[in-house]
């Protein structure tokens, strides 16, 4: 499986022959750049007879442009108090769209620079070749795996273009295998299938991958997601796996990253099925670990370096049947914790817990180690924010950091958004065992979305489960943990994932 993302180029010339029409991004096309100057009159000319130029998406023939055509998507305001610069990726999205309808099959977009966003050309480029990815069961039935044949940009020179087409390839490459992995149906991405795919995308790359597939192994290193395993189990194909990433930069490493994603390939909710048609748009479940593959995709691209990252996969399927945990079940973590299943359905916790004690514990090793988990967790995250937006919940060391605020601020940069939640005392207290028999809680009986602090309490079960507990802003060796919960930026049912939040993370971590 080799990762092909829509070929892209650049062109300082916006009346380049190569292309055939020019999809035109802006906020006021009254306001070009003088290289554009030839696209202003047209527009002035067509806005007489319509009035909606600046709302919708049009389409006009203007001779001596590349294919004599100019589709034009305006951003509308960009500078009120609630804009961000998503307004270019939207433009963006639905000029390339409307240009597909049209015919274009060398499309180029122009989108120049604006001076309140640094990388509003990035962002329109990444709107547009979301638009254009080819879904992988579409790209293995059919013989095209492009929607066109390339795609332009217009850039105002040499150095602009060269830096462009780096950063776009490579943070395209990544959400590529994102949508690849998160967006694929239970079958094609069940876990032995993402093992081989992630095998094969990291080949000759300096990414190391390692897949633990022996039950024994499972059972013993990752006790909690072995339970959450042992319907699936019996089904060879539906056989959990999972998948160890690393990288290292080159020269001395002064950060490393310890990433768990939460790999459901189908979650049915367990004993406590997703009854009611609930259950469908579960194969995106596994979007927190599709986000691990996908941002080492794009360390495998950019080499950062001095920059250290390890990533967990944990990829199980949450079936039901005989063999299906239950609630009332007690199974004791690796961090030696009783726990009591509450409710089958808070599965993601389970698989990811264990995973992230191991994390906690190699990261004594490590240079300036912080830890994370990232999963569509729960349905109060979507409740709580909406839809669109991912949450950030530090632990102590990570608050002191000022680490949630950076990311909201790095996330800005690319329109790859989060929200700032906060873990409190009754997060953990909601966890806490309420008998003899077990230390902690997995979850109260009632969906996330029906429970107060529904997103928050599971980032403190994750942390009195791994046990990273111990190494709170009270002890001797405090750890910087962040939990982020990406139910509902990871993408729409039905509809391809986003990649939420490898942009952000990209823009935090690799200095773009
Ligand atoms: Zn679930």
């Amino acid at each position: 499986m080799s990762v092909r993302i829509q070929p892209i180029q650049f062109t300082t010339d916006c009346k380049d022959q190569n292309f055939d029409g020019i999809i035109l991004i802006t906020q006021n096309y009254e306001q070009l750049p003088n290289e554009l100057e030839c696209l202003k009159a047209p527009l002035q000319d067509y806005s007489a007879v319509d009035c909606c130029i600046k709302d919708e998406v049009v389409v006009l023939r203007v001779p001596g442009l590349p294919g004599n055509r100019l589709v034009c998507s305006c951003t509308g305001p960009v500078n009120r108090d609630y804009d961000d610069v998503r307004r270019f990726r939207d433009a963006a999205a639905n000029g390339i769209k409307r240009a597909l309808k049209a015919g274009l099959q060398r499309p180029l977009l122009v989108c120049p620079p604006n001076s309140s966003y640094a990388k509003n050309t990035l962002v329109a480029v990444l709107g547009a070749l979301h638009v254009l990815y080819v879904p992988l069961e579409v790209r293995e039935h059919k013989s095209s795996p492009h929607k066109v044949a390339t795609l332009g940009i217009w850039v105002k020179n040499k150095e602009q273009g060269d830096g462009i087409i780096e950063l776009a390839n490579a943070l395209e490459s990544g959400r590529f295998v994102y949508r690849d992995i998160g967006g694929s149906d239970p079958e094609r991405m069940a876990a032995p299938r993402v093992a081989e795919y992630v095998q094969s995308v990291f080949k000759d790359s300096p990414v190391k991958v390692t897949v633990v597939s022996n039950l024994n192994t499972l059972e013993k290193e990752y006790p909690c997601l072995a339970a959450v395993n042992r319907c699936a189990n019996a089904v060879p194909r539906h056989q959990a796996r999972v998948i160890k990433l690393q990288y290292c930069g080159e020269g001395p490493i002064e950060q490393t990253l310890m990433l768990v994603g939460k790999g459901i390939t189908y979650d049915t909710g367990g004993a406590d099925i997703k009854a009611g048609g609930i259950m469908a748009g579960m194969h995106g479940d596994k979007c927190g670990s599709a986000a691990v593959a996908g941002f080492f995709q794009i360390l495998a691209k950019l080499k950062p370096k001095h920059l250290k990252v390890v990533g967990a996969m944990a990829m199980v399927r949450n079936s039901v049947g005989s063999d299906c945990y239950v609630a009332d079940e007690l199974v004791v973590s690796r961090a030696g914790r009783r726990i009591r299943v509450g409710n089958t359905d808070a599965e993601g916790r389970m698989v990811m817990v264990d995973l992230l004690c191991e994390m906690k514990e190699q990261a004594l090793q490590e240079v300036s180690p912080h830890l994370f988990t990232i999963a569509t967790l729960t349905g109060h995250a979507i409740r709580a924010m909406g839809p669109k937006y991912s949450i950030i919940m530090d632990n102590g060391a990570a608050r002191r950091a000022g680490n949630d605020l950076e990311w909201q601020k790095a996330g800005e940069v690319l329109g790859d958004l989060f929200e700032v939640s906060t873990i409190r005392r009754e997060d953990y207290e909601f966890h806490k065992g309420k008998s003899e028999y077990e230390d902690i809680l997995q979850a109260n009986n009632l969906p996330s979305s029906a429970t107060p602090r529904g997103h928050q309490t599971p980032a403190a079960f994750l942390i009195m489960a791994s046990g990273l507990d111990q190494h709170g802003v009270d002890s001797a060796k405090p750890q910087p943990y962040s939990h982020i919960d990406i139910a509902g930026s990871s993408g729409p049912f039905p509809g391809v994932p986003t990649g939420a939040p490898i942009l952000a993370m990209a823009a935090k971590y690799l200095k773009l």
